[in-house]
């Protein structure tokens, strides 16, 4: 607080504009805030413009919407009656936050020197992290206006600005009045004269159980819908999300706890049961193997006792895997039988010489088959190079656990078919319904150059090939237009075919941002958060809404509705969707694996927690390092090209340096470098 705060003076007047008349506003005003002492306040710019909207618009918004804004704006002039005066007219929509109370303060002490300061219509407020005030034109009207509330602007500065507003509130009110020398009407002997206190609780609503700020909510969900209502108009929206910004983990818990419980289905066991997680322990109905089989090609004989086998013997039998018909003779001493792998052995037949350690006598009259074999072999031993039935897999065993999912590598599935599973019990995997919307967005490949405005959609494709990758299967949900009605559509004709809709667009602040409000007020959803803390993300949506199933049973599908910009609406898929996925499909745990990385560089870090696409190799000592894929803005879908990881970076001022350690999400296959 020891730095100056810095004040933008804008002189509202078509004849100063012109030159025809001397602005002496500006030396006032300069001087209420010289008044306040050395260091408070500095007064870094300074304009004229004539009485016209657009012009005053243009000079407030290039000096409000910048990174280095100043703490504060006033203007002067034309905020009166006469039809050239629209200041107020030009500032009001600009602002992002009113401040009645200003007004208010600054109305009433006008009102104690003229009634004719009825006739004076300013408007207070906030816009991005500036307090902007218009004041009256005449030097005297506005230096007393300013007067009436400069001791309250730091503190409301300094929250505007962003500042920490526990910290600044420490101490409470009577702190804050004695810093900025003041008295207010709630100190303990004034207190039953109303006013501040009366104030505080209006504005604040302790003690109702509808808050702005929670999502408490009681029946009807129209009565306590947070999102805009269309019907309005673009005046009345929200000029801030009113939507509480979660952080990422809390937005993770919700996504955990509202999503529905997976459902157990039959599944026969095919191909296509890769990627389910069983719902069941699996035992073995059969031995495997079912018979007493041979592991190598060559000869069943009957092992002698003293394990010695050698000289040259008669082949009296053939065994092959499949046989044609079970051997009738039985193999005695002395005789062999040519026997290949996995086929039975002949019944009496103990032990299989490798056809390697063999040579062979004699054929028969045709040359074609063997009739005479010499083996040398010593300490031949009972049930060498033989199977027991049962050894691979022993009938009634636990050959999976619930829970196991059924790898696309095959482990998993080759056991079900070894034992003869037909058909398991396995958690559903939900239907996905992806739909893009936006008037401007048209189809990826539609032929011909774009219009003015138009954008390629670039997320459903996106999203189609991910969710389908992740192994889901995915409907095409098309290009929903920013219309209540075509949006309300396509969301219900989703819901009716999919278990999960993902959306992209309409959940930033414009007013054709219409997915928030159709969800709440056209389809009874809940939306459980409209805004992470995070980066790319924010306006990140997620809802679950209460629909009938064919059955008629009331069950709750899950509505993503994920920001607009290519890479946000990616990054955020794997973060948030991908966990809903896989709990409704029995995946646990669900969320992509972590991995600690070092920096291959510097990264810069932002004030939110920021997921930095990443590329993560494994170097030749076994250590993961991380390379960013390049410019992150959040429109850039290219940021996800070959990117394999999302980077967590923790929020913060300045850079994290390169051989740092943080934590990665693997979204696919580590590089090998
Ligand atoms: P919105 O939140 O609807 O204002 O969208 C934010 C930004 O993302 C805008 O620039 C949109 O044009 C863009 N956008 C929205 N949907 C898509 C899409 N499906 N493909 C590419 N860009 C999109
Ligand atoms: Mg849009």
């Amino acid at each position: 607080m020891t730095q100056a705060l810095t004040a933008a003076i804008l002189v509202v007047s078509t004849t100063a504009a012109e030159g025809t008349s001397t602005d002496a506003s500006t030396s006032a005003l300069k001087g209420v805030f010289s008044d306040e002492g050395p260091g408070k306040w500095e007064v870094t710019a300074s304009e004229i413009v004539s009485d016209d909207v657009l012009a005053i618009q243009r000079q407030v918004t290039s000096w409000a919407d910048v990174s280095d804004a100043p703490n504060l704006i006033i203007t002067t002039g034309g905020t009166g009656f006469a039809v050239t005066d629209g200041t107020p007219e030009a500032v009001s929509p600009l602002l992002h936050k009113q401040a009645p109370g200003l007004v208010h303060a600054m109305l009433s002490s006008s009102l104690q020197v003229t009634p004719f300061a009825m006739m004076s219509r300013p408007v207070a407020g906030v816009r991005n992290k500036t307090l902007i005030l218009t004041l009256p034109g005449s030097p005297k009207g506005a230096k007393e206006n300013l007067q009436a509330v400069i001791k309250t602007l730091p503190h409301a500065c300094l929250q505007a600005s962003g500042a920490n507003s526990r910290a600044l509130h420490a101490g409470g009110t009577k702190k804050l009045e004695a810093e900025a020398g003041i008295a207010g009407q709630g100190s303990d002997k004034a207190s039953q004269q109303g006013g501040g206190h009366h104030h505080h609780h209006h504005h604040h609503g302790h003690g109702h159980g509808h808050g702005h700020g929670g999502l408490v909510r009681h029946g009807n969900p129209k009565a306590d819908a947070l999102s805009n209502d269309p019907s309005l108009g673009p005046t009345r929206r929200h000029r801030e999300s009113p939507y509480p910004m979660l952080p990422v983990v809390d937005a993770l818990s919700l996504v955990a706890e509202r999503t529905p419980e997976p459902q157990v289905i039959t599944r026969k066991v095919n191909a296509d049961l890769v990627g389910s997680v069983l719902a069941e322990d699996i035992t073995a109905k059969e031995d495997v193997p079912a018979f007493e089989a041979s592991i190598v090609d060559g000869y069943a004989v009957v092992a002698p006792e003293d394990g010695n086998l050698k000289g040259i013997f008669p082949v009296t039998a053939v065994s092959h895997a499949a046989p044609e018909e079970s051997p009738n003779s039985r193999l005695t001493e002395g005789q062999i039988a040519r026997i290949t792998t996995g086929a039975p052995l002949p019944p009496g037949a103990t032990s299989v010489i490798m056809v390697e350690d063999t040579i062979l006598k004699s054929t028969t009259e045709d040359g074609k088959e063997e009739k005479e074999v010499e083996i040398q072999a010593e300490g031949v031993r009972k049930g060498e190079n033989v199977r027991l039935p049962g050894s691979d897999i022993k009938k009634g065993s636990t050959i999976l656990n619930r829970g196991e999912q059924i790898s696309g590598v095959g482990g998993e599935i080759g056991l079900l078919a070894a034992v003869g599973v037909a058909e398991v019990k396995v958690y559903r995997r939900p239907v996905i319904g992806v739909l893009s919307t936006g008037d401007e967005i048209v189809d990826h490949d539609r032929p011909g150059a774009l219009r003015l405005g138009e954008v390629r959609d670039t997320n459903r494709i996106t999203l189609i090939s991910a969710a389908r990758e992740w192994g889901y299967e995915v409907i095409d949900l098309g290009i929903a237009k920013d219309q209540p009605g075509s949006l309300e559509e396509v969301l219900r004709d989703g819901l009716r075919k999919a278990d999960t809709l993902i959306t992209t667009g309409g959940v930033s602040m414009g007013e054709l941002d219409l997915l928030k409000p159709t969800i709440e007020r056209s389809l009874g959803g809940t939306i459980h958060f409209g805004r992470v803390a995070m980066k790319p993300g924010k306006p990140t949506t997620f809802a679950t809404v209460p629909v009938k199933d064919n059955a008629g049973q009331r069950v709750s599908k899950v509505i993503f509705s994920l920001p607009g910009n290519p890479a946000s609406a990616l990054v955020t898929f794997h973060l948030f969707v991908l966990p809903s996925l896989q709990k409704q499909s029995g995946i646990s745990p669900a969320g992509l694996p972590k991995v600690p990385v070092v920096l291959a560089h510097d990264f810069p870090t932002d004030s939110r927690p920021e997921y930095h696409r990443v590329v993560v190799s494994v170097g030749k000592d076994g250590v993961l390092s991380a390379t960013s894929t390049g410019g992150q803005r959040s429109s850039r879908v290219g940021s996800m090209k070959s990117a394999n990881a999302l980077l967590a970076l923790p929020s913060g001022k300045g850079v994290l340096q390169k051989g740092s350690k943080v934590e990665a999400l693997l979204i696919s296959s580590l590089v090998v470098s």
